[in-house]
């Protein structure tokens, strides 16, 4: 009896110390990089199971567990790292599925203006005037330092030089679905069409494949982009297995010039050209009638709702409750800094179940939970990267953010999902990892210098006023 009380304590203290038994009965432990306990566990998962306290295990860039903490001695794990959490919230990095991030140049720099006299007399000259290589790299560093310490570990973003946005948010070490935009008209990075098509596809042969950066053909809009070429667009996402990128159904007047020359709403014209038989990340979808939100269902077809810039825009409604209730792959954005004016998707959350609620007059629309969601796991179905991100669970990439729950504004805590949409701001996330790395740490950039990027910009807001004839 004696030796197999040993036996037995030997086994104890083998298990604690994180061994298991193979079937043959040999004890082996499970290893891992990183074991973070302690926090509440948001998983956004399809349960929404919450834990807490619980504990998320990541290995080699990956969650190989989730669970509550009680269940931790159980799982016979030997972590290498151990992140004490106690007294924050973890939950899957934010997404978000629209921006334009070197616009953050532009932030403020007109408002309170009708779309077009926005776009005429402001962004384009702005634009015209100053857009180099230098220019985007400068205002991608600004616009991801603002989003790190919001939470966002993945975003999807249309603008010009786009190869410089991918190597600075490879640098930067975030996730990201990158779409070079293109345009009937010249720009910056391209003179006409055909070289806007040679660019972008070097651009997607060089990422493609890229364990953070999915390069992506962005044409700018129906409006902007003619049929043919959108159709070319559509061409060179299916030749590489990369998603496309547009802006739909934005304003009135987009819906009026579709049906003035095309005698189709906006989604029925992308459908007639076959746009919608690739994977499409749209933006807005504001003007979207019943039988266009089926359709897009039908597709599959991911949507990004920028609930600030329409409402500062005065672009209108997005159908949002109609877009949940038919199981859309819908996400949120926050559309580029000149119309939002910030990359804060907590505010985004916040707003877009505020505004749901005041259009329909019911307090019941868009919950807490689902405007979590459309930041997190729908994000991530938008972007048409959910087998990978947007939730913590077993197998998926660990991109993650510790958000602290000690402000005044934080307390006290009665249900966490209200709490997250309702009372936390993003100076409330303390750290972010993407695909298991540390890109901020107690509220510290590992990876990017905050202070050399802020003043580059202030560099840049000079230059650009000079060019406009703007006063300082
Ligand atoms: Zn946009």
């Amino acid at each position: 009896m004696a030796i197999i009380r040993k036996v037995l304590s030997i086994l104890l203290v083998l298990e604690f110390a994180g061994f298991s038994r193979l079937a043959g009965g040999e004890p082996v432990a499970k290893p891992v990089d990183l074991l973070i306990r302690g926090a509440a566990v948001v998983t956004m998962n399809s349960d929404h199971d919450l834990f807490d306290p619980g504990y998320v295990a990541i290995d080699k860039g990956r969650i190989v567990a989730v669970g509550p903490v009680s269940e931790l001695a159980g799982t016979r794990l030997r972590p290498r790292n151990i992140h004490d959490a106690r007294g924050t919230v973890i939950l899957p990095g934010l997404v978000n599925g629209h921006t334009h991030l070197a616009m953050t140049l532009l932030r403020g720099i007109a408002d309170d203006l009708d779309l077009q006299e926005w776009l005429n007399r402001f962004i384009f000259p702005a634009e015209a005037k100053n857009l180099t290589r230098e220019y985007v790299a400068a205002g991608t560093r600004l616009g991801l330092i603002e989003m790190i310490r919001g939470g966002i570990t993945t975003y999807a973003d249309m603008y010009y030089f786009e190869e410089t946005v991918a190597e600075e948010t490879k640098r930067a070490g975030l996730r990201a679905v990158l779409g070079q935009t293109m345009i009937d008209f010249p720009v910056a990075d391209s003179r006409d069409w055909s070289e806007a098509m040679s660019r972008t596809e070097s651009f997607i042969r060089r990422w493609k494949g890229d364990p953070l950066i999915t390069p992506a053909p962005a044409p700018h809009a129906l409006y902007t982009v003619s049929g043919d070429h959108l159709r070319q667009a559509r061409d060179l996402a299916a030749r590489h297995g990369v998603p496309l990128l547009t802006h739909l159904a934005e304003a009135p007047t987009e819906t009026e010039y579709s049906l003035a020359n095309f005698h189709l709403r906006p989604t029925a014209y992308l459908e007639q050209l076959g746009i919608l038989n690739v994977p499409t990340i749209l933006a807005h979808g504001v003007q979207l009638d019943q039988a266009e939100i089926g359709l897009l269902r039908k597709r599959e077809a991911g949507i990004v709702h920028c609930p600030q810039s329409n409402m500062k825009l005065s672009s209108g409604t997005a159908p949002v409750p109609a877009m949940l209730k038919a199981g859309m792959r819908l996400g949120l954005g926050t559309d580029g800094a000149a119309s939002n004016n910030d990359l804060n998707l907590w505010e985004e959350m916040d707003t877009a179940a505020k505004l749901h609620k005041l259009i329909s007059g019911n307090p019941t629309a868009v919950s807490a939970v689902q405007a979590l969601e459309m930041a997190t796991i729908g994000g991530a179905r938008a972007l048409h990267l959910d087998d990978r991100i947007g939730s913590l669970e077993k197998g998926k990439l660990a991109d993650l953010i510790v958000v602290g729950l000690d402000a005044p504004h934080q307390t006290p805590v009665y249900n966490l999902y209200s709490h997250l949409v309702y009372a936390t701001k993003a100076s409330d996330v303390r750290d972010l990892m993407v695909g298991g790395k540390w890109v901020m740490k107690r509220r510290r950039l590992l990876t990017l210098a905050e202070q050399p990027a802020m003043q580059e910009a202030r560099l840049y807001r000079d230059k650009v006023a000079r060019s406009l004839g703007l006063e300082r």
